[in-house]
């Protein structure tokens, strides 16, 4: 039976990062946020888990965050995840993405915070030439915002061969649902995912959905994706934390997907299926950077950890964004 440390979640107000608390307070282990709440929201973190606004660049403010709460591991969200914008604006994804967690592992390193958890993506693999994609396949990012994850995950690997601590990198694939119980869910403003969209589109808060691009090399022509519940992964980074406080001299990096993908018509498919409507399909042309099929080989991560997803059906993820957007709506006092 492992201890149950106590945890620090920054970004723990946002869509991944509060399904994570959600997991940790769930399964009784003692959790902390830091947030500076540039994205994230209150309602999202569960009563009773303490709060600290601020930023994870500010190290005395974690000092006193890691004294206070006993900081034995860290998870790590905080961070910016908008991929255009990262083409934009590269500076901001490598100050907030790479130099901040710089400033938080350096934070961790001084305090002697043994374990570290870091929220990767498989934007790392940029443009893989082979789908399923394996951890050890090329790291070719096509955009700021998966180098800017990139030279995270370099950072821990040197800092975990320097001083002793041990870290896990989970590269996420399409994450999306929504906490079974609508405690959370994804929340942003103006969010640009196939599943958020086709909700907010079935909920009349659009009039359509535009499918972008039909002559890729796949079944039918359009955009695969492997969608994981954000409940699912929010379940691994609970696992990864027990495998590194069981063995702290290894560190992993693995995928975090459920090794089969559906096309942009299957999932919307998925969504009339579950409303009982027919969303109106708009065929679109490509948008620029999207690969044709992106799906993880999952077999490392099946293998290291005792996962089991609970939620993998497609139509089960469709349902609890729904359930999710119909309660955001009440939350913002829409309709
Ligand atoms: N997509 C689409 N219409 C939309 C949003 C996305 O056809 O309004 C497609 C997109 O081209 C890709 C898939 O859906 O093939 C998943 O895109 P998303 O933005 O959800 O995630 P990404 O894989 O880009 O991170």
């Amino acid at each position: 039976m492992i201890e149950k440390v106590p945890v620090l979640v920054t970004g723990g107000a946002g869509y991944i990062g509060s399904h994570a608390v959600l997991a940790l307070a769930d399964a009784g282990w003692p959790v902390a946020v830091i947030d500076n709440f540039s994205t994230g929201f209150r309602f999202a973190i569960p009563a009773g888990v303490p709060v600290y606004e601020g930023d994870i660049e500010d190290g005395a403010l974690l000092a006193r965050i890691f004294a206070e709460q006993c900081t034995r591991a860290i998870i790590h969200f905080a961070g910016s995840i908008v991929v255009p914008e990262s083409v934009s604006d590269p500076l901001k994804y490598y100050h907030n993405n790479t130099v901040k967690s710089r400033a938080l592992i350096a934070a961790a390193v001084t305090a002697g915070v043994p374990h570290f958890i870091f929220s990767s993506t498989a934007v790392t693999y940029g443009e893989p030439e082979t789908s399923p994609v394996t951890e050890d396949s090329p790291k070719r990012p096509i955009n700021p915002y998966g180098m800017s994850k990139l030279m995270t995950e370099h950072m821990l690997a040197d800092t975990a061969r320097a001083h002793p601590l041990n870290y896990c990198a989970l590269r996420y694939f399409n994450v999306a649902g929504a906490d079974p119980a609508a405690r959370s869910g994804q929340s942003t403003v103006g969010a640009t995912h196939l599943i958020k969209i086709a909700v907010e589109a079935a909920l009349g808060k659009r009039s359509h959905v535009g499918v972008f691009g039909t002559d890729y090399e796949t079944p039918d022509g359009t955009g695969v994706r492997d969608y994981i519940h954000v409940a699912d992964l929010a379940d691994a980074h609970v696992l990864a934390l027990g495998a590194l406080l069981a063995e702290p001299q290894r560190s992993l990096t693995m995928n975090c997907g459920y090794g089969r993908g559906f096309s942009v018509l299957e999932v919307l498919d998925a969504v009339d299926r579950v409303t009982n409507l027919k969303l109106d399909r708009r065929i679109e042309p490509r948008r620029p950077g999207d690969a044709g099929s992106l799906v993880s080989d999952n077999r490392l991560i099946r293998a290291t950890l005792p996962w089991q997803p609970r939620f993998a059906d497609l139509d089960t993820i469709v349902g609890h964004a729904l359930a999710w957007e119909r309660r955001l709506g009440e939350i913002r006092g829409e309709g």
